[in-house]
């Protein structure tokens, strides 16, 4: 009898274990990349690894914007577009530097014109070690405007200042009323402010409202369904508000472990595996008590 308990106890442990480990196999195989039409000849590029991305079809060639997160994914993108044209990919535009949006280049041809901020091209010729990505470090960088041409097409590419990141680019298509913001814009979170790329909440704020004077109405973006102006409005109201409240808290002499209570903020708990990124609320407070 003990032995038979013994024996459904380990069946059990077994079935347990087996279960669990299909199920982390699940969640770690991402859904498949998929190309959308979202008006004209521009499409957003969802699933695989890495942030959402997307491309243009011209005349003669396409335009891609962000390249995914691993060679496989971006690969997968590539098939997405052959399925839809012959024409080669000629530039990739690149929002940031951040990984989940570049580290796939390796997957594209290496005659690929790749379009970033300088910035951007400076994060990523101090990111990129292996010699085969630093053969995909961008080669056609602006400061603040660029226009690109395709047939009788023009793609008007824009920097509005440290944001998200300091090399943060907005891919608009003023025929479509279409915009590609990177991670200009996160819908049910916080906006992510990367202050290790000297990214800026205030200049995210001033980023935004430039990017509504576009005459722009679809906005696709990194980590998200696509986009209102009526969204970006929301995230401006809010991000503001908080600037506001963060401002009148200091004024009052409060400290910054006063001000995260007030927002219920609690810090992640301390990992090796991962450097400390302070959080919204501590960036504003930050931006607010330094300099000047
Ligand atoms: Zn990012």
């Amino acid at each position: 009898m003990k032995n038979a308990l013994k024996l459904i106890f380990l069946l059990a442990f077994i079935l347990f274990f087996s279960l669990s480990s299909s199920i982390t196999a699940q969640q770690q195989e991402p859904p498949p990349v998929k190309a959308a039409q979202v008006k004209g000849n521009i499409y957003e590029v969802t699933g695989g690894r890495g942030a959402n991305a997307g491309f243009f079809i011209g005349e003669k060639e396409v335009l891609v914007i962000d390249a995914k997160m691993t060679e496989e994914s971006a690969k997968q993108m590539i098939s997405e577009i052959k399925k839809l044209t012959s024409s080669p990919i000629k530039y990739v535009i690149l929002t940031h530097s951040d990984g989940d949006h570049v580290n796939g280049l390796v997957g594209f041809p290496q005659d690929v014109i790749i379009v970033s901020h300088h910035q951007t091209a400076k994060d990523m010729d101090d990111a990129f070690k292996d010699p085969n990505l630093r053969s995909y470090l961008p080669n056609l960088t602006f400061s603040k405007k660029l226009k690109l041409y395709s047939g009788d097409k023009t793609i008007k590419l824009f920097h509005f200042g440290p944001a998200h990141t300091s090399g943060d680019v907005v891919v608009y298509f003023p025929d479509e009323k279409v915009a590609f913001i990177g991670d200009l814009l996160f819908l049910g979170r916080d906006p992510l402010i990367h202050r290790h790329k000297n990214g800026n909440s205030f200049g995210l704020v001033n980023t935004l409202k430039s990017i509504l004077k576009l005459d722009a109405d679809i906005f696709i973006h990194g980590h998200g369904d696509i986009a209102s102006p009526s969204d970006l409005e929301g995230v401006i109201k809010s991000l503001e508000e908080k600037q506001e409240k963060i401002k009148s808290l200091i004024e009052e002499g409060k400290s910054l472990e006063e001000i995260k209570k007030v927002f219920n903020v609690e810090d992640r708990p301390p990992s090796p595996d991962r450097p400390r990124r302070p959080g919204l609320v501590e960036t504003i407070y930050l931006e607010l008590t330094e300099k000047k």
